[in-house]
This record gives C-alpha cells, sequence and structure tokens, in this order.
C-alpha cells in the first residue's frame, strides 16, 4: 500500500491557502480558480484552520449569512486532523471515514507539505488494484 509520501510525489505538493481575515466570498473564488474543495487557512506562517465547501454550504448558505462579509475565521474548522508522510493510503482513508472528512493536509516537523483529499486517495487504490489484477491476469494466462 503507497504511503502519503509517495502520493504527493506523484500529485505534487502544492497547498492553496487564505488568510483568516479573508472573506469567504474570496475564499469560494480561491477554491474556484483552484478547482478544488478545501483551503488551508495560514496566518503568520502557521496553520490555523481549515475551510471546505461543505462549511460553505453549511455555515454561510444554510445560515443566511452573506459572503462577501463574512469573515473565513467564523466559520473555519479549528481543530484540524493531520497525516504524517510515513501513513499509509488505507490509514487515511480509515480517519476519512472515521471522521467524515475527505481532505487531510499533511505534516512533516510541523510543516505542511501537502492536501490530500478523498479523490487523491480513490484513485490511488484504483490504480493498486488495477496492478494486482493484471499480475493475477497474467499469472492466469501464464
Ligand atoms: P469535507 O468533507 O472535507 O468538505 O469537510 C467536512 C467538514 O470537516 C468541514 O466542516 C471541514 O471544515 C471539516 N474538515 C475537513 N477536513 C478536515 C481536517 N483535515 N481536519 C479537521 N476538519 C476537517
Amino acid at each position: 500500500m503507497r504511503t502519503v509520501r509517495q502520493l504527493l510525489d506523484e500529485k505534487g505538493h502544492d497547498i492553496e491557502s487564505i488568510g483568516p481575515d479573508d472573506s469567504v466570498f474570496d475564499a469560494i473564488q480561491k477554491m474556484a480558480d483552484a478547482n478544488i474543495g478545501s483551503l488551508m487557512v495560514v496566518e503568520d506562517d502557521r496553520p490555523v484552520g481549515i475551510f471546505t465547501e461543505r462549511d460553505y454550504a453549511r455555515s454561510v448558505i444554510l445560515k443566511g449569512k452573506s459572503s462577501p462579509t463574512t469573515p473565513v475565521r467564523e466559520i473555519m474548522t479549528t481543530r484540524v486532523v493531520y497525516v504524517k508522510p510515513e501513513q499509509t493510503v488505507e490509514q487515511c482513508m480509515a480517519i476519512m471515514t472515521d471522521k467524515r472528512i475527505r481532505h487531510l493536509p499533511v505534516l512533516r516537523d510541523e510543516k505542511l507539505i501537502g492536501m490530500i483529499s478523498i479523490g487523491d486517495l480513490v484513485k490511488s487504490i484504483i490504480a493498486d488494484q488495477k496492478f494486482t489484477i493484471e499480475q493475477l491476469e497474467q499469472f492466469i494466462h501464464g
């Protein structure tokens, strides 16, 4: 099973972020531009929270708040769950399923080094399974 480190080497280490005092509107714009569903909230180079599309749907739209005047700080999740580069894809999937989250920032020595989404994990698991099936087919057909 692949590790988070291998996954990041394949998909890249980019992390899109926003400041806590930026507006929710700017956060949504940034997510749309980058075609992603989450942003790390970073203040003075330190991660202070995470903001995802689900936060927007549930804590802004449903509550009738205005996205240009609501700061990200008011909506973000502050108790962020992280993973380490040596953890496996399987462990990440278990964490996401257990906590009902779809994004896991990766920390090494207290520094953010990447972001894993549920889409990245599914892609990796399917690639592993395809490889196993091909090996078995080769074995069966001699
Ligand atoms: P998601 O399914 O990733 O859109 O997130 C669902 C909820 O969990 C939202 O409130 C997010 O802010 C929160 N969330 C997402 N990822 C994390 C994470 N790694 N740690 C803590 N909360 C998270």
